[in-house]
């Protein structure tokens, strides 16, 4: 396995992988501190394509003034140990000056599913996303990219970003969407959980458990206010500071919706617990 740090090394790494019977490349992308929800996604890679490029780059355009960027956990030589094991044939690993040189004045902004839920606390974070994340794409020259469904929101505003800057109509690249790993008590796994207390570790447990309530409470027929009223109280019940949304959405278009319409929802929640904000999100049978 290789590191490249400069885009000149990632470009001649990358015609070296793809050789000249034009292997398939599959790109993963991360802010490192690396965990299974990650390498889960690298596998996936690995079965789809012939060599895997992970990126690791905390990227300073989508944290916001008080945010984390700071203490944002960085321990690149057990990243590389894990994807190594995996069988990542490259890690790419710009530093600041590299993905952003003196002078870079670009923004890529996405509308429409970039409004709300995490974007009403995150001002821009979605900017910062959309922008490094088609960097990434045209650094790469990748055939696929794995994204986790963990960042629900995340995974539809690289999608809108990528069809609509005709990366994938007409064909150049596939986003693929990963379903959520968890914990053995179903907090989805994060590289934040880190941040988390013992005791509050133990209670943020109730996340995913509240939510599957909601979604049952719902699925039969409940009325959607009462379901996620009842799921924000449970969270505060169990030593949740605050809910910033618990929302039913259409999971295409990310509208909120109160009632179950026969078109595919999902229920999106973003909560603090200890000075931690926790996000998750869960299909809503709607048949
Ligand atoms: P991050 O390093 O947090 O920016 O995440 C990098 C990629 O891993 C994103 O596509 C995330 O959605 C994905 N990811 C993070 N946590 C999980 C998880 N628990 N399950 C699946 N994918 C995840």
């Amino acid at each position: 396995m290789q590191t490249a740090s400069t885009i000149d090394a990632l470009r001649s790494q990358v015609a070296k992988l793809r050789g000249s019977d034009g292997a398939t490349i599959g790109l993963v992308p991360t802010m490192g501190a690396l965990h299974e929800g990650h390498l889960t996604l690298v596998r996936r890679a690995r079965e789809a394509c012939d060599h895997v490029v992970t990126s690791i780059f905390v990227n300073p355009t989508q944290f916001g003034p008080g945010e984390d960027l700071d203490a944002y956990p960085r321990q690149l030589e057990a990243d590389a140990a894990m994807l190594e094991a995996e069988g990542c044939a490259l890690i790419w690993a710009p530093d600041v000056a590299a993905m952003y040189p003196p002078g870079f004045v670009s923004n890529i902004s996405v509308s429409g599913v970039s409004e709300g839920f995490c974007a009403a606390d995150r001002p821009g974070h979605f900017d910062g996303v959309a922008t490094v994340v088609c960097k990434l794409f045209h650094q790469v020259l990748p055939d696929m990219a794995f994204f986790g469904e963990k960042d629900f929101q995340q995974l539809a505003v690289i999608r809108a970003m990528a069809r609509d800057l005709d990366l994938t109509r007409p064909h150049v690249l596939s986003i693929i969407g990963v379903p959520t790993v968890r914990e053995a008590d179903g907090l989805a796994m994060s590289s934040r959980n880190r941040y988390l207390s013992a005791e509050n570790r133990t209670a943020a447990g109730t996340l995913p458990r509240a939510m599957k309530n909601a979604i049952v409470a719902i699925e039969r027929g409940g009325d959607v206010g009462s379901a996620l009223s009842a799921l924000e109280s449970d969270l505060i019940k169990a030593g949740f500071d605050s809910v910033d949304y618990a929302t039913l959405a259409d999971s295409a278009s990310l509208a909120p919706i109160t009632a179950l319409s026969g078109a595919s929802a999902r229920l999106l929640v973003a909560a603090r617990i200890g000075g931690t904000r926790l996000i998750d999100n869960m299909a809503v049978d709607t048949a």
